[in-house]
């Protein structure tokens, strides 16, 4: 039997769970961002570390956002396949979900027309990921993403004879021409292969999973910790002033590609990492 949901609910869930993701740091984000100050060997890095850890505390107390980057805001909503949407447009709910998470939530409006530079007034439009699932739930995943951050993605269509060793030099290398622009301790969400577009996709989905959660293919997870560990040596350290933790995490999915290629992306996540999910 098909189950009905209003969209009127995907509206609340979507401005709640914009607000909630810019004030409450998540748990797997806190735990890192501690494991790093226990571990960090200079002296600045660990101040610093610690700054973020003091933010994120008083963020949650204030119920005010943890940065004043409150991003552009990224919706992943899954559907299930047995789902009837009712109430009106699901677009204009999503949106109108922003609009007022934005107001109510007071949170900074930045999103603008890109050429004239005229600024929507409140955060919208959301951009939305759409997918159709098995079921018949609805599963919303609120990203607001920050654009010191994104700012320093990269989307490069490798040759194949490249390799696994091209792909790996290309994300060192992103993230040393990053430095600190990208408010560091980052979070690199890294696709490779399918086309441009879905490589791109991969990688901001890569920046959803949780911080400690490793790749489930052995030869991905061998991977990350190799390259944390190079991103690590390149010394960057906390918002650019040297040390250790220059990253928290590399976090890596594939897709088959085409014979002929053999695309990478890095999206580039900073320490103010938010997501906040509901099933509905
Ligand atoms: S990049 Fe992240 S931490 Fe830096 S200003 Fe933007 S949202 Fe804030």
């Amino acid at each position: 039997m098909t189950r009905e949901l209003n969209v009127a609910l995907i509206e609340q869930a979507v401005r709640d769970l914009y607000i909630e993701a810019c004030i409450h740091a998540s748990p797997d984000l806190r735990a890192a961002v501690r494991a790093a100050h226990a571990r960090e060997s200079k002296p600045v890095a660990q101040e610093v570390l610690g700054q973020i850890l003091q933010n994120m505390d008083l963020a949650t107390e204030n119920g005010l956002p943890s940065c004043q980057d409150t991003g552009l805001c990224v919706v992943f909503l899954d559907l299930g396949q047995d789902l009837h949407l009712i109430g009106g447009d699901l677009n204009d709910a999503v949106n109108r979900g922003v609009a007022r998470a934005c107001l109510e939530g007071r949170l900074r409006a930045s999103s603008l027309t890109p050429l004239t530079r005229q600024n929507t007034g409140n955060n919208t439009p959301a951009v939305l990921h759409l997918r159709i699932v098995p079921g018949d739930g609805a599963h919303l995943t609120v990203a607001p993403k920050g654009f010191g951050s994104e700012n320093m993605s990269r989307l490069k269509m490798l040759n194949p004879s490249d390799g696994e060793e091209g792909v790996k030099d290309f994300i060192v290398e992103t993230m040393r021409l990053a430095g600190g622009k990208p408010c560091p301790p980052v979070i690199l969400g890294v696709g490779i292969g399918g086309t441009a577009e879905s490589c791109a996709l991969l990688a901001k989905r890569m920046l959803l999973r949780p911080l400690g959660q490793r790749a489930e293919d052995p030869r991905l997870a061998r991977m990350e910790e190799e390259l944390l560990e190079r991103i690590n040596a390149l010394q960057i350290g906390p918002m650019g002033l040297g040390g250790d933790t220059t990253a928290l995490a590399v976090h890596i999915a594939e897709l088959p590609t085409h014979i002929a290629g053999l695309p990478a992306m890095v999206n580039m996540q900073c320490h103010a990492s938010r997501h906040r999910e509901m099933t509905l």
